[in-house]
This record gives structure tokens, sequence and C-alpha cells, in this order.
């Protein structure tokens, strides 16, 4: 017997076919369409960047703004940056540079500053081209974003060349940018075209590739997430058509992670389509929820002290995996906890603090980490809003108890991966596992407090909410014990 290996439902380089595959879903009138010219995967794609700026209209002669930052890579045995120049130069371009300066450890961070700093660059008529990974990608996509929304003639053209498959920012209209010290999401653009060439992103740390892996792990949680934000009228908005879209990606994990872990052009592409898919996922329904939950609030908070602990900052998607284990043993110890929303053993009425112990303990618990109070600051205007949804819809909470027995636990179960397939996937391809496997090495003590306190940090409900309402403790993560 033959056993095929196992794909995606769709490819995110068949952009006509993806099209057509929204097209086809129920709640049209509630999907955004999908704003991307064409996406390149394939072991010689960049070779096709002259050809893919022609398609987009700009053509030689023409003036194309490179931005990267000033980390060396490799496409194989060539230095990546002077190859990509050249070959924007070979084919009659005229060449601007912007480097992108990092911090004292060497890193750019996504930060307003910097988007002001490509915005200030682009020309009228030029092409943006941003060849890097995630920060990178978030700062030209936004410096493009914004520089449109200024001159308000259209989308202008941003072509991303994807150095490393190292998060989901590749593919989404949204970016994750700093602002007073915490990460948000704001609503940003889509590239004209995404050029993933598998021998750019085989030359990237193979740290690069598991982060990525991790980063898409987070669907594995953030599914359940979603889902009870939805039934406890936390939002408005649910829809399972960006779960259909990464269908089958436990799976295609499951099967491909030593391929991921080896490096193979195979398993690249895997790792590619996956977080191209992920992009796409959250940017239909033009939010994160589907694959950003527990676990990256948790990873936010881990940037957000690693000033205060002397310490630079882990790959984003490295620690996201990490925090997706914690997060899927946190739902299985939720969900086998069979009395928890038992509605004759909760006193609902102790679920709905008030404000000013909350904002005091936000103050609480930050003051050390920022003594400006900026941080907490930020912080509580996002939960405080959370806080009254909460109790404003204290009927949903009611029902959900009453009916978590025979419909919302099971649904959870099904929605929610158990920890054993997302400490597999990432063990077979050799990603962090724990805190102290990251890069630089995390403490279990800066880790526990990200775990316990990172629903704190913004509006989006999450898992870590309703326990903290129900005042049932977070155990520590140790994901030792998958
Ligand atoms: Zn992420």
């Amino acid at each position: 017997m033959t056993t095929f290996p196992s794909t995606f439902p769709i490819d995110p380089a068949d952009m006509p076919a993806l099209k057509r595959w929204l097209a086809s879903q129920d709640d049209q009138s509630s999907l955004r369409s999908v704003n991307i010219g064409e996406i390149l995967v394939g072991p010689d794609v960049l070779l096709q960047l002259p050809a893919v700026l022609r398609r987009a209209g700009i053509s030689s002669g023409m003036t194309t703004l490179l931005v990267m930052d000033e980390t060396p890579m490799r496409r194989e045995e060539q230095d990546l940056k002077p190859f990509v120049q050249a070959l924007l130069h070979n084919a009659g371009y005229h060449v601007e540079t912007l480097w992108l300066k990092g911090d004292q450890y060497g890193l750019v961070h996504a930060d307003f500053e910097q988007v002001e700093r490509v915005q200030a660059a682009i020309s009228p008529g030029a092409a943006l081209v941003a060849l890097g990974s995630g920060t990178v990608t978030d700062i030209a996509k936004h410096a493009a974003h914004l520089y449109d929304h200024e001159r308000a003639k259209g989308d202008s053209v941003y072509i991303c060349c994807q150095t490393a498959n190292s998060v989901t920012a590749f593919a989404a209209n949204m970016a994750v940018l700093l602002k007073d010290g915490v990460k948000r999401t704001i609503p940003s653009r889509y590239p004209t075209a995404i050029i993933s060439d598998l021998r750019v992103l085989a030359s990237a740390p193979k740290a690069m590739t598991v982060a990525g892996l991790g980063d898409c792990c987070a669907r594995f949680v953030a599914y359940g997430d979603w889902y009870l934000a939805s039934v406890l009228g936390l939002v408005d908005f649910y829809s399972e058509v960006p779960l259909a879209l990464l269908a089958n990606l436990d799976t295609v994990l499951l099967e491909y992670a030593a391929a991921i872990g080896q490096r193979t052009h195979e398993g690249e592409a895997v790792v590619a389509r996956a977080l191209l898919l992920a992009g796409i996922a959250q940017s239909i329904v033009n939010m994160s929820a589907p694959i950003s939950g527990s676990e990256h609030v948790t990873s936010h908070v881990l940037d957000m002290i690693a000033d205060h602990y002397g310490r630079g900052l882990a790959l984003h998607g490295a620690q996201v995996g990490v925090a997706t284990i914690t997060a899927a043993q946190l739902y299985q110890q939720f969900l086998d906890s069979l009395d928890s929303l038992d509605p004759q053993h909760i006193d609902i009425a102790a679920c709905y603090p008030d404000d000013a112990s909350l904002k005091a303990h936000i103050q609480q618990l930050f003051s050390s980490i920022d003594p400006s109070g900026a941080m907490a600051q930020e912080c509580w205007s996002d939960y405080s809003q959370k806080l009254a949804l909460w109790r404003s819809n204290r009927p949903h909470f009611e029902q959900f108890c009453a009916n978590w027995h025979n419909l919302h636990r099971p649904k959870l179960a099904s929605l929610v991966c158990p920890p054993h397939i997302v400490h597999t996937i990432l063990a077979q391809a050799g990603a962090p596992l724990v805190p102290q496997d990251l890069d630089p090495p995390i403490s279990q003590e800066e880790y526990d407090f990200a775990v316990q306190n990172g629903h704190f940090i913004r509006v989006r409900f999450v898992l870590g909410d309703l326990l903290y309402f129900l005042g049932l403790a977070m155990k520590k993560g140790n994901n030792a014990g998958v």
C-alpha cells in the first residue's frame, strides 16, 4: 500500500487556487480577501525577483529601496545581501539600500522609530524590497502601509523576500510593533509578492527554522482561546475557516518534523507553507486570534521583562513553541478537572473582581520591571476593557458553565492539541522544549512569571483569564514532564 505524504488543503504558492478556495467557504461576508499578487516557494525562486518586480509594474531603470538589517546571511555559498544587490543592479534597477541598525545586543526592534525611518526613505514610484526575517518584514510592511495611507494613492509595491522560516509575519496583513515596550498587533498591509527561496531558508540558522515551527504550533492552543473568548461573549466574531486552512497541521508537522530538523528542502518547504498559511489564516479574519493566544502572551511577557533581567531576546517562535507545550498542558489539566466548571461547584459571583484591586495588582506586577509605570498603564488600558466585557457578559459565563459537560468541554478538546503531540513535533525537529533550552536561556522564575501573568497584558481573552477568574492557580510550566 502506498502512503501519500500529508499536505495542507491548499498550497499558498498557488494564489489563484487559494483565492478560489476562500471564495467557496461559508460566511463570505465576514472574510477578508487576500490581496497578495503572488507567492513563490522553491529552491531558486529568489532569481525571479526582477521578474516579480516587472509583473508588479516596476520595470528596469526604476528604483528599488532594499531594506535589510546588518546580520550576515548566506544563500548556500553566496553572501546573500550582496547577491540580491547585484541581482537587482544587473537587472537594471537603481538600488537604494537602507540598513536597519540594532541595539547593544545587535538586535533590531520592530518599533515606530524604525518604521518611520523606512517610511521616510520610500520615494514615489519606487518598490520597497524587504530582505529579512520577521522584524525587518514587520518594519518594512508597516512603513509601506503608512506611506500608502499618507499618500492615499493605493498600494505601493512592497516585495517580501523571506530570509528565514522564523515567524508567521510574511503573509500577514498585520504587523507586530512595540508600543511603550509592549508588543501590539496592528492592522497593516499585505505584500505585493512573497519570495520564499528554499536555498536561502535552508541556509539560515537552524534555530530560526525550528522557531518558525514553534510559531505555527501556536494554532494548537490558540484556537481554544478564541473559542473561549467567543462563547464567553468577549469577541463578536469567531470563524473556523482559518482552522480549515490549517487542517492537517498536526499530521503534516509530525510527518516532516525530522526532515525539518535535518534542514532538507522538503522540510523547509513545509515550514514555509505552514507559516504562509498561518499568516493568511489570521489576515482573512482580520485578527491574529487563530494563531495567537496564551502561548503568544507568554512569549510577549518574556520579551517585556528581558531588559530587566539583563538579557537579550530569545527568538519569538522558539518561545512560542515552548509556551505552546505549557499552554497545551494547562488545557489538558483544565479539561481533565471534571468539576472545575460544574455549576454546582462554582461561586459565580466570586469570579468578578473589582477594577481597583486588579489595577493595583497589575501595577504591582510590573512595578519592578518598569518603574516609570508606563508598561503597567499600557497593560491596564487593554486589560480594563477585557474586565468590563467579562463583567457585562456574565449571562454568557452562566450558560457556559451550564453547558460545560455536554458542549464546551468536548468542543475545546477537539480544538486544542494534546501536549504530547506538540512536544513530539518540536522534539523531533530539535526545537527548544523548555525555557532553559532557549538562546539566551530563560530561568524558570522568569518563565513562570510570564505563564502566570501573560493574560494581564492585552485585551484578548485566553485560558489564563478564565483560570484566574475561577481562582484556579496555574500550575507552573514544567514541559520536561510531557
Ligand atoms: Zn508569532
